[in-house]
C-alpha cells in the first residue's frame, strides 16, 4: 500500500475531523486531503515522476506535512531536510538526492538563493515565502490544480522517505525508507506505543517534522487525528505546555533535552497534562534522575529506541515500566531502552558478527520489516551496515535476563547534544584547518541541559597562539551552529596509544567521572 493512502482513507472515512490546527487556522481531513491532492498533481505537472525525490526544506509548518504526503501519493520519495544544518549541507543533500523540485518556507529563501548555483539539477523552487526571482508561490502552485488524485500504485519496497543521517564520516547518507517500512512503523505504533489509540487523538508537533515528529505524523494521520502546530521555529516550553492543556493533546514526541526543559519550566505545576496518552521520548539517553522527575510530571511516558535507518522501531520501554517507587528491578529498568518491539528481532553481536549471550556487551543488531533497504547511491555503506541480513546499529549494549536492552555506549564516538547527533570527526576536520591547531579531538562532556556538550581538546603548533573564542567562531563560520564546540581545552599533548592514535576514552574520563556515561 502507498503510505500516502493513510490520508486518503482517513479523509474518506472521517472528512469532518480536524486535521490541522495552526493558530486560528483549522483545516478538516477533506480539505487537507484536497490540498495534498492538488500538490500531487502539481508535482506531476512540474515533471516529477514516480521514484523521483522531492526535497523539503521547511520549518514545522502544516505545509511540510502537505508536501510529504503529496510526494508519497505521487510515488515520489520525500526528502525532509534537518533545517538546522549548514547551507552547504542543504546543498549536499539536495544534490545527492538528485532532487529537481525543492519546497521551502520563507526562513530559507535567502540561503536557497545562495546555494542555487551549486544545484544545476534543481528546476523548481516553491516557497511559502515571497515568490521573487525564480521562486514560485506555494499557494499559486496549489491553486492551479485539481483536488482529485488517484494515489500511485507503489511496490512495498519503493522509497517513500529518504532519511538523511549525519553519517560517521561527516557526509550525510540517505537511508531509504520504503512504504513497507513506514507502514510497519505505523502498525507497531498502534500495537506497542499506544494500544488504546482511538479515533479522536490530538498530536502536537513539538519536535522536528524531518525526524521523530514527522514519522509519528503517519500513525496519527492513519487514525484521522488532529495535528497541532505551534508556529514557532524554536522549542518553547511554555507554549508546549499551554498547548497540551488547551488542545487536550493526547500524544507527542520529544527528545530528552526538550523534556528536561518542560520539567524545569515553572508552568508545569499549574498545567493540566492529563490528556496525554503517549508522551513518546527517545533519540538520546535520559539520565535516570531526569526520567524520574519527568514521570512525576507527565503521565503515560513511553521510551523508544530506534535509528533513522529503523524509524522509531527497535525496542521500547512501555508505559507500564515508567513507574516510581517500584521494586529494584523496576527502578533498574528506567536506565534501559526497554524490550524489543512486536515482530522485531534484536540481538547483540561481537566484532565477528557472532551472537552473544544474555549479559554480554556487543553491537546491537536488528532485523525486521521496519529496516532500511540501504543507503541511496551508496552500495558500500549499505553492504557494511546490512551485513548478513542484520542492520548494524553502531550502538553498544546488552540484554538482561528479562529481555531489557541496556545501551552502554555509541561506538564511533557519536555525540548526542539536545537530541541532535553530532559526529566529532566533522568538527575535528574543521579545527584541524586552523593554522594554530596542531592536534585536536572532539568529545562529548556531560551537560545538564543538552545531555552532552561538545568539547574540543586542542594542542597548538609551537609558537602559535589562539583563543577559545576564536576557535569556536572559526567552526561557526564553517559548519552548522549547533555543531560548534561549546568549549575548548588546550593541552600540551593528546593521549595516544601505541599505534599513535588518540585515545578518546582517556580524554573523556576526567570529564565523566561521577556521571553515568560509559566512557
Ligand atoms: P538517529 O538516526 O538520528 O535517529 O539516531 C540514532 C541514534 O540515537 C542511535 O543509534 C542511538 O545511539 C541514539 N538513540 C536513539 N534512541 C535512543 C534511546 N532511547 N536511548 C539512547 N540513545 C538513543
Amino acid at each position: 500500500m502507498n503510505i500516502g493512502t493513510l490520508l486518503t482513507t482517513s479523509a474518506a472515512s472521517r472528512p469532518e475531523n480536524s486535521a490541522i490546527v495552526c493558530g486560528p487556522r483549522r483545516v478538516n481531513y477533506e480539505q487537507f486531503n484536497a490540498r495534498v491532492n492538488c500538490l500531487s498533481n502539481a508535482l506531476r505537472r512540474l515533471g516529477a515522476r514516480p521514484h523521483d525525490n522531492i526535497a523539503i526544506l521547511m520549518v514545522n509548518f502544516p505545509q511540510m506535512l502537505e508536501v510529504m504526503f503529496a510526494a508519497f501519493k505521487a510515488g515520489c520519495g520525500a526528502v525532509p531536510i534537518n533545517w538546522r544544518l549548514h547551507p552547504s549541507e542543504f546543498a549536499y543533500i539536495i544534490d545527492n538526492a538528485e532532487a529537481t523540485i525543492l519546497f521551502t518556507t520563507a526562513e530559507f529563501d535567502e540561503q536557497v538563493s545562495q546555494i542555487r548555483r551549486d544545484l544545476p539539477r534543481l528546476r523548481h523552487i516553491i516557497t511559502t515565502g515571497l515568490a521573487t526571482g525564480d521562486l514560485q508561490d506555494y499557494e499559486a502552485v496549489l491553486a492551479a490544480e485539481s483536488e482529485h488524485f488517484a494515489d500511485i500504485d507503489v511496490a512495498p519496497d519503493d522509497v517513500a522517505w529518504l532519511f538523511y543521517t549525519s553519517g560517521t564520516t561527516g557526509v550525510p547518507k540517505g537511508a531509504m525508507l520504503t512504504h513497507r517500512n513506514l507502514l510497519g512503523m505505523t502498525k507497531r505504533f498502534y500495537s506497542d506505543i499506544c494500544p488504546d489509540f482511538g479515533d479522536d487523538e490530538v498530536v502536537l508537533h513539538a519536535a522536528p517534522l524531518s525526524h521523530g515528529s514527522g514519522l509519528y505524523a503517519l500513525p496519527n494521520i492513519g487514525r484521522a487525528a488532529t495535528h497541532v502546530f505551534l508556529e514557532l521555529t524554536s522549542f518553547d516550553p511554555d507554549s508546549v505546555l499551554e498547548t497540551i492543556q488547551s488542545q487536550r493533546v493526547t500524544n507527542l514526541f520529544a527528545a530528552p533535552a526538550m523534556i528536561k526543559r518542560l520539567v524545569d519550566c515553572p508552568a508545569i505545576d499549574h498545567t493540566d497534562v492529563s490528556s496525554l496518552k503517549a508522551f513518546v521520548w527517545g533519540g538520546a539517553p535520559m539520565m535516570v534522575e531526569d526520567l524520574q522527575q519527568a514521570i512525576t510530571k507527565f503521565p503515560n511516558m513511553v521510551q523508544i529506541y530506534g535509528l533513522g535507518e529503523t524509524p522509531m522501531t527497535i525496542t521500547y520501554l512501555p508505559r507500564r515500566d515508567h513507574v516510581l517507587g517500584g521494586s529494584d528491578a523496576q527502578t533498574k529498568r528506567l536506565a534501559s531502552a526497554g524490550i524489543r518491539r512486536t515482530d522485531v528481532d534484536v540481538a547483540i553481536v561481537d566484532g565477528n558478527d557472532c551472537f552473544l549471550a544474555v549479559g554480554e556487551m556487543g553491537e546491537i543488531v536488528t532485523r525486521s520489516d521496519v529496516m532500511t533497504k540501504g543507503y541511496w547511491r551508496d552500495p558500500e555503506a549499505t553492504t557494511e551496515t546490512l551485513r548478513r541480513g542484520w542492520l548494524h546499529t553502531g550502538d553498544l549494549g546488552y540484554f538482561d535476563e528479562d529481555g531489557y536492552l541496556f545501551l552502554m555506549d555509541r561506538s564511533k564516538d557519536m555525540i548526542i547534544s539536545g537530541g541532535e547527533n553530532i559526529y566529532p570527526r566533522e568538527i575535528e576536520e574543521v579545527l584541524a584547518q586552523h593554522p594554530a591547531v596542531c592536534e585536536v579531538a572532539v568529545i562529548g562532556v556531560p551537560d545538564k541541559q543538552w545531555g552532552e556538550a561538545i568539547k574540543a581538546v586542542v594542542s597548538l603548533v609551537p609558537g602559535q597562539d589562539v583563543t577559545e573564542e576564536a576557535l569556536i567562531a572559526f567552526c561557526k563560520s564553517r559548519i552548522a551552529s549547533y555543531k560548534k564546540p561549546k568549549s575548548v581545552d588546550f593541552v600540551a599533548e593528546l593521549p595516544k596509544n601505541n599505534y599513535g592514535k588518540i585515545v578518546k576514552r582517556d580524554l573523556r574520563e576526567p570529564y565523566w567521572r561521577g556521571h553515568q556515561r560509559s566512557i
